[in-house]
């Protein structure tokens, strides 16, 4: 066997463990996003329920204008009314009060049920703020978790990675260029074994210079498939 090759196996398990860490560490916005998204649908519930509520306030006091306008109206047609001197003046100035009186009191009807909506509409508003709260603390938990497990990998990748770097300074430099070039491009491993003259990183058979030259351990010898280093294993 070459001598570089253990340790080049050695560099290599440490490599295959940055890929994992990276690849994790990499997800962890995505998990965070999905965590977010599951408010989407509570938010927007109470934003509905808002808006349900304001609408229905802005028709109270729409009505409530309305009703002290005619009461202005009524007031005017009073004072009309005291200072008139003739009598059918005053009899129609009596007609018409009687007909904004009413019209107020159908509006005092229709405030009230506004003011019923209102109160149903802040029950359901109060009841989407509720679930809005439940779903917000649960996704406060996951976002934790999720930071607490970002730390945890940066604190591993960085311990993986100041392994990698001392196992990599006693390898040979050509070794070395070639594993990581060949790790860069396969991205899961550089040195596989050759067993049964078949190369464990693509599976197809190596031609039998290739067996003897993993053999002699002289060169590194390669895949004539895929390029990968072969050590023989017998
Ligand atoms: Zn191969």
């Amino acid at each position: 066997m070459h001598p570089e090759i253990p340790k080049l196996l050695q560099l290599q398990e440490r490599d295959q463990r940055i890929r994992v860490l990276q690849k994790d560490l990499k997800d962890i916005p995505r998990h965070e996003l999905a965590a977010k998204n599951k408010l989407a649908g509570d938010t927007a519930a109470v934003e509905a329920a808002t808006q349900k509520a304001k609408e229905i306030e802005v028709k109270i006091k729409g009505v409530e204008l309305e009703i002290q306008t005619r009461r202005n109206t009524i007031k005017r047609l009073g004072d009309q009314q005291f200072e008139t001197r003739k009598n059918d003046e005053f009899q129609a100035l009596g007609v018409e009060i009687k007909r904004y009186e009413s019209d107020v009191r159908a509006l005092e009807d229709k405030e009230l049920e506004h003011m019923e909506e209102l109160e149903a509409a802040k029950a359901v508003l109060k009841e989407a703020q509720g679930v809005l709260a439940a779903t917000q603390a649960r996704v406060n938990d996951e976002l934790k978790a999720l930071a607490e497990r970002a730390d945890g990998l940066k604190k591993r990748l960085a311990e993986v990675e100041a392994e990698r770097a001392s196992l990599a300074a006693p390898v040979d430099k050509s070794a070395l260029d070639l594993y990581a070039r060949i790790f860069a491009k396969k991205g899961d491993q550089a040195v596989s074994a050759l067993e049964n003259g078949i190369c464990g990183g693509c599976h197809m058979k190596v031609v039998s210079g290739t067996i003897q030259a993993a053999r002699s351990g002289e060169v590194l010898a390669q895949c004539d498939s895929c390029g990968r280093i072969l050590y023989l294993v017998e």
